[in-house]
């Protein structure tokens, strides 16, 4: 059987809208981000907005998605694992890892879950992955996808720590990783816990880690972003390392995602700049 095509693929000429999903979202840069892409690509007549969706009422609301004229949504936090289990089919990674940020309508109107957290990391590390060792700080949701990313990247040793270790058991359990109780050195180092974005100043006392201690990653990937940098991306770069932050992730992430909507390459340096400019 042929693999359905995305419904805005198929008819891109058509007023279609997209949005990010959470609660709260008004702080999300993707729109600025997507409409300017949709600008470069000539998609004049497509939209992206903020769809700010209370808990009550997000399960209903995504599943309108292909009512309301919507070639499909980003969905962040909190609402990634709903994502997944109102999504009609999903992709292997969105599987996995037990959560979709990516729902695309298809052409005969059902809705596809997709991760694209996961592969917009291996972009951001420029594909450079396999047989390297990795650390993942972190058990939550975005930890899960990179680990899984990593590990379906190819990378010879994946290992997650976390504050409360049971998590990490069991998101290494679930994804065939290793939980570490102290952090050990690596090519990558991939911090995915929320320290770090209000509380700067407590970072490397919350995290297994020590400023003059970066030396022992090849680089340094934070997905938290504050403007002006985090601490941890501050000391990684006196560290003399490669460092990658949470913006260029994100940027990643939403690339690929309007690539699934518009079938189309997208201009990867328009939506950088547009997601920069916003503060
Ligand atoms: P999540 O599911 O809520 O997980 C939060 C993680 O942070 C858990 O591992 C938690 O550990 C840890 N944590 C929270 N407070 C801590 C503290 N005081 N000390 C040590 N660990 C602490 O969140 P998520 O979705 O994975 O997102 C994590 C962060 O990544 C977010 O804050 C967000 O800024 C960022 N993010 C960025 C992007 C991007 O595109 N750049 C995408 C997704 C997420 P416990 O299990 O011990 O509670």
């Amino acid at each position: 059987m042929q693999a359905l095509r995305p419904a805005a693929a198929v008819a891109p000429a058509r007023r279609w809208r997209l949005g990010v999903a959470g609660w709260p979202v008004a702080h999300s840069r993707s729109p600025a981000m997507h409409r300017a892409a949709l600008q470069a690509l000539g998609l004049h007549a497509w939209g992206y907005d903020l769809l700010p969706l209370p808990p009550d009422v997000a399960a209903d609301a995504l599943r309108a998605l292909p009512r309301g004229g919507f070639a499909g949504a980003n969905v962040t936090i909190p609402h990634k694992h709903l994502a997944l289990e109102v999504a009609d089919v999903a992709t292997p990674a969105a599987r996995a890892i037990g959560a979709a940020n990516t729902l695309t309508v298809l052409e005969d109107g059902t809705i596809e879950a997709d991760n694209t957290d996961a592969p917009g990391l291996i972009d951001c590390l420029g594909g450079d992955v396999a047989g390297r060792t990795a650390l993942v700080l972190g058990a939550g949701g975005s930890a899960r996808a990179c680990a899984w990313a990593l590990r379906a990247a190819g990378a010879a040793r994946v290992a997650v720590w976390n504050r409360t270790p049971e998590r990490a058991h069991e998101l290494a359990r679930d994804l065939g990783v290793e939980a570490v109780d102290a952090a050990f050195a690596a090519d990558v180092l991939v911090h995915c816990t929320s320290v770090g974005l209000h509380d700067a100043d407590a970072t490397f006392a919350r995290l297994p880690l020590t400023a003059d201690g970066l030396g022992a990653y090849g680089t340094v990937v934070d997905l938290v972003y504050r403007p002006g940098g985090t601490p941890l991306l501050h000391a990684a770069q006196a560290a003399g390392v490669r460092t990658v932050d949470g913006l260029a992730i994100l940027v990643a992430q939403g690339a690929r995602s309007l690539e699934r909507w518009t079938g189309r390459p997208v201009p990867r340096a328009v939506m950088e700049s547009a997601a920069r400019d916003g503060g």
